[in-house]
């Protein structure tokens, strides 16, 4: 078989979510959305369940379902994106919790199920979603006699410690939440990191569940194990792959391996990367194709069945690092190509 396999530790995740958990002053949730950050929603769901979770965020009604149907009644589970016009049923059905982000979303709830709970998402300062401090003003108190389930709001640069804008947000989201006696969510991976004063009463780590930074101390989740499919030795001058970009500067032995740019291995990583056979990195000779790796091996006695492209030596924010990236954009583009495999125990 020369379909790449990709591990993924859900122990490690319950023990990123235990460990961030530990940080947050209140209860710990979890982003689950884009499938569970690309490593699957229900799995990643169940796992975070064992261990405790109870509030679950996604991005779109669709992926709550998902989420439901994973974990069956009890568990709370947010949408981000609200409650749009062909979601009613999805969010009755599922029991889901729209954060209604504008006026607009408002009326369509409380219209289609006064009865139904849910959150706002307040904007403080991101610009991307919710109600903006001038609207909130103005449907506060109805909002208020419905008895939204909580009140939350995002912060734009929570990844860097030092930037302003933290605290600017957390001022903003003070002003429009202090004293209103609903609980309140403000921080992601980032904000708990930032101390205690931005965790409020739940937290909503998502990346650093997936040890992804900015949690520095997260346990490794990710394991890519890379089929190599034929050895072939170089001579000096020879170039290996498209358009010539490599040329031998010396006898080489070249593996080619199962992977690609089509599996979410970004073509401009190339010249930035390694594979790994046990503690040794094998860098990448050539252009990255849509399927395929060359790989100087010329340092291995042996030829291994597999060279690792993420594991507790790579990570997804090496890679990122290499392309360029965030770790968020390497996780969530692994491929749907590989062959996956979860450790549970
Ligand atoms: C994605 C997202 C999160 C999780 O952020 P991380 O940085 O992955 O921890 C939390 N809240 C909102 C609104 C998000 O969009």
């Amino acid at each position: 078989m020369s379909t790449a396999t990709l591990t993924i530790d859900l122990m490690s995740i319950r023990a990123n979510w235990r460990a961030l958990s530990a940080l947050s002053a209140g209860v710990t949730g979890a982003v689950v959305k884009a499938n569970g950050y690309g490593l699957e929603a229900a799995r990643v769901s169940r796992a975070l369940a064992q261990e405790g979770a109870r509030h679950f965020f996604v991005a779109v009604a669709e992926e709550g379902a998902v989420v439901r149907r994973a974990l069956g009644p009890g568990p709370k589970i947010y949408v981000f994106s609200g409650h749009m016009e062909t979601d009613t049923s999805l969010i009755r059905d599922h029991q889901l919790i729209p954060m209604i982000n504008s006026v607009d979303q408002l009326l369509r709830h409380v219209e289609a199920m006064p009865d139904v709970e849910f959150g706002v998402q307040l904007d403080s300062g991101m610009n991307r979603l919710g109600l903006e401090p001038l609207e909130w003003q103005a449907v506060r108190d109805l909002v208020l006699r419905l008895k939204p389930e909580i009140l939350m709001s995002h912060l734009a640069c929570a990844d860097d410690p030092q930037h302003t804008m933290n605290g600017q947000q957390l001022r903003e989201f003070r002003d429009m939440t202090d004293g209103l006696n609903i609980p309140r969510s403000l921080a992601a991976t980032g904000g708990i990191l930032l101390g205690n004063s931005y965790h409020f009463e739940l937290t909503r780590p998502g990346v650093g569940l997936y040890g992804g930074a900015p949690f520095e101390t997260a346990q490794s989740v990710v394991t890519l194990d890379v089929p190599v499919i034929q050895v072939r030795d170089v001579d000096t001058g020879e170039t290996v792959g498209y358009s010539n970009t490599w040329t031998a500067p010396t006898p080489r032995k070249i593996a080619t391996v199962s992977a690609g740019y089509a599996d979410g291995i970004m073509r401009n990583l190339g010249p930035n990367l390694s594979l790994y056979s046990e503690r040794v990195a094998c860098p990448v000779v050539g252009r990255i194709s849509m399927d395929l790796i060359g790989v100087d091996i010329t340092l291995l006695a042996d030829t291994p069945n597999n060279l690792q492209l993420l594991n507790s030596l790579q990570s997804i924010d090496d890679l990122a690092a290499a392309a360029d990236t965030i770790g968020y954009e390497v996780l969530t583009s692994l491929g749907s190509r590989y062959q996956r495999r979860y450790r549970e125990t």
